[in-house]
């Protein structure tokens, strides 16, 4: 188990975001000496032994930590969440098939954005209506679509899926923000994507876990770049891949392994979560969550001050106490605090103590 080095800088910053120390000095030290080669790992070929080995790990990493079954298939890319969005209906949509979202925030919006240019496209279900500030239910998914498009943890609004909705058509999600955070069932998903810098490693990377057989088959023409079966046959090197953001990726996710796999993380993240939502809640109305209780996302908890006069007094004292990132972003306003996988609680501890001598002054 490796030990959770406390920082001086509580990073609380929602991505990219905190990696665990000991990928920090692993990543660091290959950057001048890359597995005693005398190389770094930035000047290396990626179609080296070792390079290869480190792609080859790193995907079957991805399966082990997840649980996928053996026929998905792990592909790493540039392009960031964002070019999945794209991705997505040129490799799912078929030629005068339609597909569905639910929109649960802005990231979710993007999404629809591509599909609607690629085709028809159906919002099932929004939370528009209050600012995204839960996650829509029980709505129903047209059995005719070509997939179901979700957005497992909404990294701005603060809300998180506890469970994934029952689908009759492939479904797909961008968990860029809670990937490894928590298990989840691979073989009910066509398609996991996200960028890496939210859990999994460093910006420049974007993993797509998929099952070939649910893949394709859109009598669609597509670029190479943008196919995903190409990219899964050349098992990720049909083009340079992001070398050293697979590197990193990597070693952290040996991180998550070594400290118990997903289930680990997922018990670490609930304490975590548990002690701050404990401390908004106790501290209320000072301080006010900004989501439905039950739809309060794990990774990122979202609140507001009861008075946002008193906003500049709370500032200097969360910056006083070495915490950095906290502040929320512009469509929601007030904090958040993205609690990410390598966050000790330790630093959930020093906001929790900065929260109670703010409320015993101002409440
Ligand atoms: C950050 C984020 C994105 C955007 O990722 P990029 O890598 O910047 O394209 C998309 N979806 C979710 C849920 C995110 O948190």
């Amino acid at each position: 188990m490796p030990t959770a080095t406390v920082k001086k800088v509580h990073n609380y910053s929602a991505g990219p975001c905190i990696l665990p120390q000991e990928v920090f000095e692993q990543a660091a030290q290959a950057v001048l000496d890359f597995e005693g080669s005398g190389l770094s790992i930035l000047e290396i070929s990626h179609r080296s032994k070792p390079f290869e080995a480190v792609m080859a790990r790193a995907q079957a990493l991805v399966k082990e930590l997840l649980g996928a079954p053996d026929r998905y298939q792990v592909v790493f890319l540039g392009g960031g969440a964002s070019l999945g969005f794209h991705m997505v209906p040129q490799n799912y949509l078929k030629v005068g098939g339609k597909g569905a979202y639910v929109n649960t925030g802005e990231w979710a919006t993007r999404a629809i954005k591509e599909g609607r240019l690629a085709g028809d496209t159906v919002v099932v279900a929004s939370s528009e209506d209050r600012n995204f500030s839960y996650i829509p239910k029980g709505f129903e998914v047209p059995a005719d679509a070509d997939y179901l498009h979700i957005t497992s943890n909404n990294t701005i609004f603060g809300t998180q899926y506890r469970r994934f909705p029952a689908s009759p058509v492939p479904l797909i999600c961008d968990m860029s923000s809670d990937i490894l955070s928590r298990p989840v069932r691979v073989d009910d998903f066509a398609l996991i994507y996200g960028g890496a810098q939210k859990n999994m490693g460093p910006a420049g990377a974007t993993v797509y876990l998929f099952d070939p057989e649910r893949l394709g088959h859109t009598g669609r023409k597509l670029s190479p770049m943008l196919d995903l079966k190409n990219h899964g046959a050349k098992e990720s090197m049909y083009n340079t891949p992001p070398v050293y953001a697979v590197y990193v990726s990597m070693l952290t996710m040996e991180w998550i392994r070594k400290a118990g796999g997903v289930s680990a993380m997922e018990a670490r993240n609930a304490a975590k979560a548990a002690l701050l939502y404990g401390a908004i809640d106790r501290l209320a109305p000072v301080f006010k969550g900004t989501t439905a209780v039950e739809d309060r996302s794990v990774m990122n908890a979202t609140f507001v001050l009861g008075d946002p006069a008193h906003e500049p007094a709370f500032d200097a004292l969360w910056k006083e106490a070495g915490i950095s990132g906290l502040r929320g972003h512009r469509s929601v306003g007030g904090y958040r605090a993205s609690m990410y996988n390598a966050l000790p609680i330790e630093s959930v501890q020093v906001l929790v103590d900065v929260m109670e001598h703010f409320a015993r002054k101002n409440g």
